[in-house]
């Protein structure tokens, strides 16, 4: 069998690579590994199955249940014995992932890619072993060949998986409610789950090694945030680096370093959530060709080329910041130069989102990256003065907006407060097409919106803000 393109993984980035090469006219093979308990395929990858999709179900079933019993009566709303069905929030997530997982075969009819069950080697002369899961073997060939098969969590010695030591995974299945809950790493990850099961009740510690917390973040984002958080109750402790995790089937009791001495705390269950690696069990047969980095990643140009003529390569498996909508767009990337077409990513402008409550999120640079590369101006405005966000009892929180001094060009949108990961995409727009702060000042947002503060942030980049009292004369 020879397709014109083949495309190993079928999470975000490959199912979306396969869709757009055949949607350009080519002959198109999506192999995946991942079968359901009843010997179905399941596309999707980590994204729908382990990772965006039943995270964010479970992020907003307990928002759900916290606010009905934290926020519902300051509205006047007084609901009497409000329980927690976990078996039922658990099945609902499912549902959601099941309904997602299974309309990417539809996807596949519908384009017309064939879908081929199997774990996939890349071979020398683009050829592909796969061997589906009762052990049969094929070889497929293909003029283009897209690896895609992602990531894994990372397992630390000092703290290896055990029956109440797990990684992000497992923290989506829990069947109750931890009483104690650890978390290993301050990271997207660790403040989304450690979220989670503390809005459903747990203690949750989180144990972060470095001093610096969302290292990657604005400095006045992640001081707001670490402050809002605590008030929550997620109790993070920075520069207290986990040094051993020992589970002893009924409490997990984990040892940790701070600049003050050794501590030590016992949990209920601990979440390993300190980071991700490239994923490539099986993918590159002896003969492939393709070079890996000293991290294990598959390395590529900008184009996502390999060092293999005809051997591309996307998403979490790759260089880059490990996100759905970055593996999409590479894969859509590779797609249309497969076809001749002349696409690149432009990677200064991927959005980054830490679903908590409020959303976290940015896109470009923030004010300390800005300012070392040359002389800004910001612009912040606040929830607080925004009339929509206090209606909606959702007043935490800021939008900034970094732009250059002299040309005005927006540099970077932050936003910390409701709906920021919708404000910043905005702010992406409106970066992607060249924005100043003063087009943005110059377009007329809905009243009463939360993206009004987004509008109030690009006026006061020019000191022009209208509802911000204290501002610069
Ligand atoms: P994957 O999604 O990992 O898919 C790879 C696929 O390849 C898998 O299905 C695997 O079975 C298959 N495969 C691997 N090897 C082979 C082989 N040899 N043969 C056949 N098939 C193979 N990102 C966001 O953008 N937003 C979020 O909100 C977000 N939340 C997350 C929450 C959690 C808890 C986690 C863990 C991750 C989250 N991510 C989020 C990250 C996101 O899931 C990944 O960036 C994304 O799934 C990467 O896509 P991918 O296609 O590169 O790889
Ligand atoms: P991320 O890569 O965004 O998922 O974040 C993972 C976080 O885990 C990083 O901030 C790391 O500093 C942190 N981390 C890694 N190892 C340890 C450890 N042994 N103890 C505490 N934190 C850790």
């Amino acid at each position: 069998m020879n397709f014109d393109v083949v495309v190993i993984g079928g999470g975000p980035a490959g199912y979306v690579a396969a869709i757009k090469s055949a949607q350009l006219g080519k002959t198109v093979a999506c192999i995946e590994k991942n079968i359901d308990d009843a010997g179905k395929q399941r596309y999707g990858g980590t994204c729908l199955n382990v990772g965006c999709i039943p995270s964010k179900a479970l992020l907003d079933s307990s928002q759900r249940f916290y606010d009905a019993t934290k926020h519902l009566s300051g509205h006047g709303i007084d609901i009497k014995n409000i329980a927690l069905d976990l078996p039922k929030m658990m099945d609902r997530k499912d549902g959601v992932v099941t309904k997602l997982t299974s309309g990417i075969l539809g996807l596949f009819k519908a384009n017309n890619v064939t879908p081929i069950e199997g774990t996939a080697t890349l071979l020398a002369n683009k050829e592909i072993k796969v061997i589906n899961n009762v052990g049969e073997e094929s070889t497929i060939s293909a003029d283009n060949i897209i690896l895609a098969s992602g990531s894994e969590p990372i397992e630390i010695p000092i703290a290896p998986w055990s029956e109440n030591i797990t990684d992000s995974t497992g923290a989506l299945e829990f069947t109750s409610v931890p009483k104690k809950l650890g978390v290993i790493g301050a990271g997207v990850i660790g403040l989304e789950l450690g979220s989670v099961w503390s809005r459903l009740g747990s203690e949750v510690i989180v144990l972060e090694a470095l001093e610096d917390f969302l290292f990657m973040a604005d400095r006045q984002i992640a001081r707001d945030v670490f402050k809002e958080f605590s008030k929550q109750g997620l109790d993070i402790r920075l520069g207290s680096k986990v040094i051993s995790a020992k589970d002893d089937g009924k409490k997990v009791t984990v040892s940790y370093q701070t600049s003050d001495g050794d501590e030590s705390l016992e949990f209920d269950k601990l979440i390993v959530a300190v980071g991700r690696r490239p994923y490539t069990n099986s993918l590159l047969g002896e003969d492939s060709g393709v070079k890996v980095d000293e991290k294990g990643f598959v390395t590529v140009n900008e184009f996502c080329e390999t060092s293999q003529p005809g051997v591309y390569a996307v998403g979490d498996l790759v260089r880059g910041p490990m996100l759905a909508h970055k593996g999409s767009e590479e894969g859509i990337v590779v797609a249309e130069r497969i076809a001749g077409k002349k696409a690149q990513l432009n990677y200064d402008l991927i959005p980054s989102v830490i679903y908590t409550h409020p959303e976290v999120a940015w896109v470009g640079k923030n004010e300390q990256e800005a300012q070392s590369i040359g002389e800004i101006k910001t612009g912040v405005f606040p929830f607080a003065a925004s009339g929509r966000a206090l209606a909606s009892d959702e007043s935490v929180g800021f939008v900034k907006i970094v732009a250059d001094k002299k040309t005005d060009t927006i540099l970077g949108v932050h936003a910390f407060g409701p709906a920021a990961a919708e404000i910043v995409q905005q702010g992406a727009i409106a970066m992607e097409f060249g924005s100043s702060a003063e087009d943005l000042g110059l377009t007329v947002f809905s009243h009463p919106t939360v993206s009004e503060a987004l509008h109030e942030a690009a006026l006061a980049v020019n000191n022009e803000a209208i509802h911000i009292p204290n501002r610069k004369r």
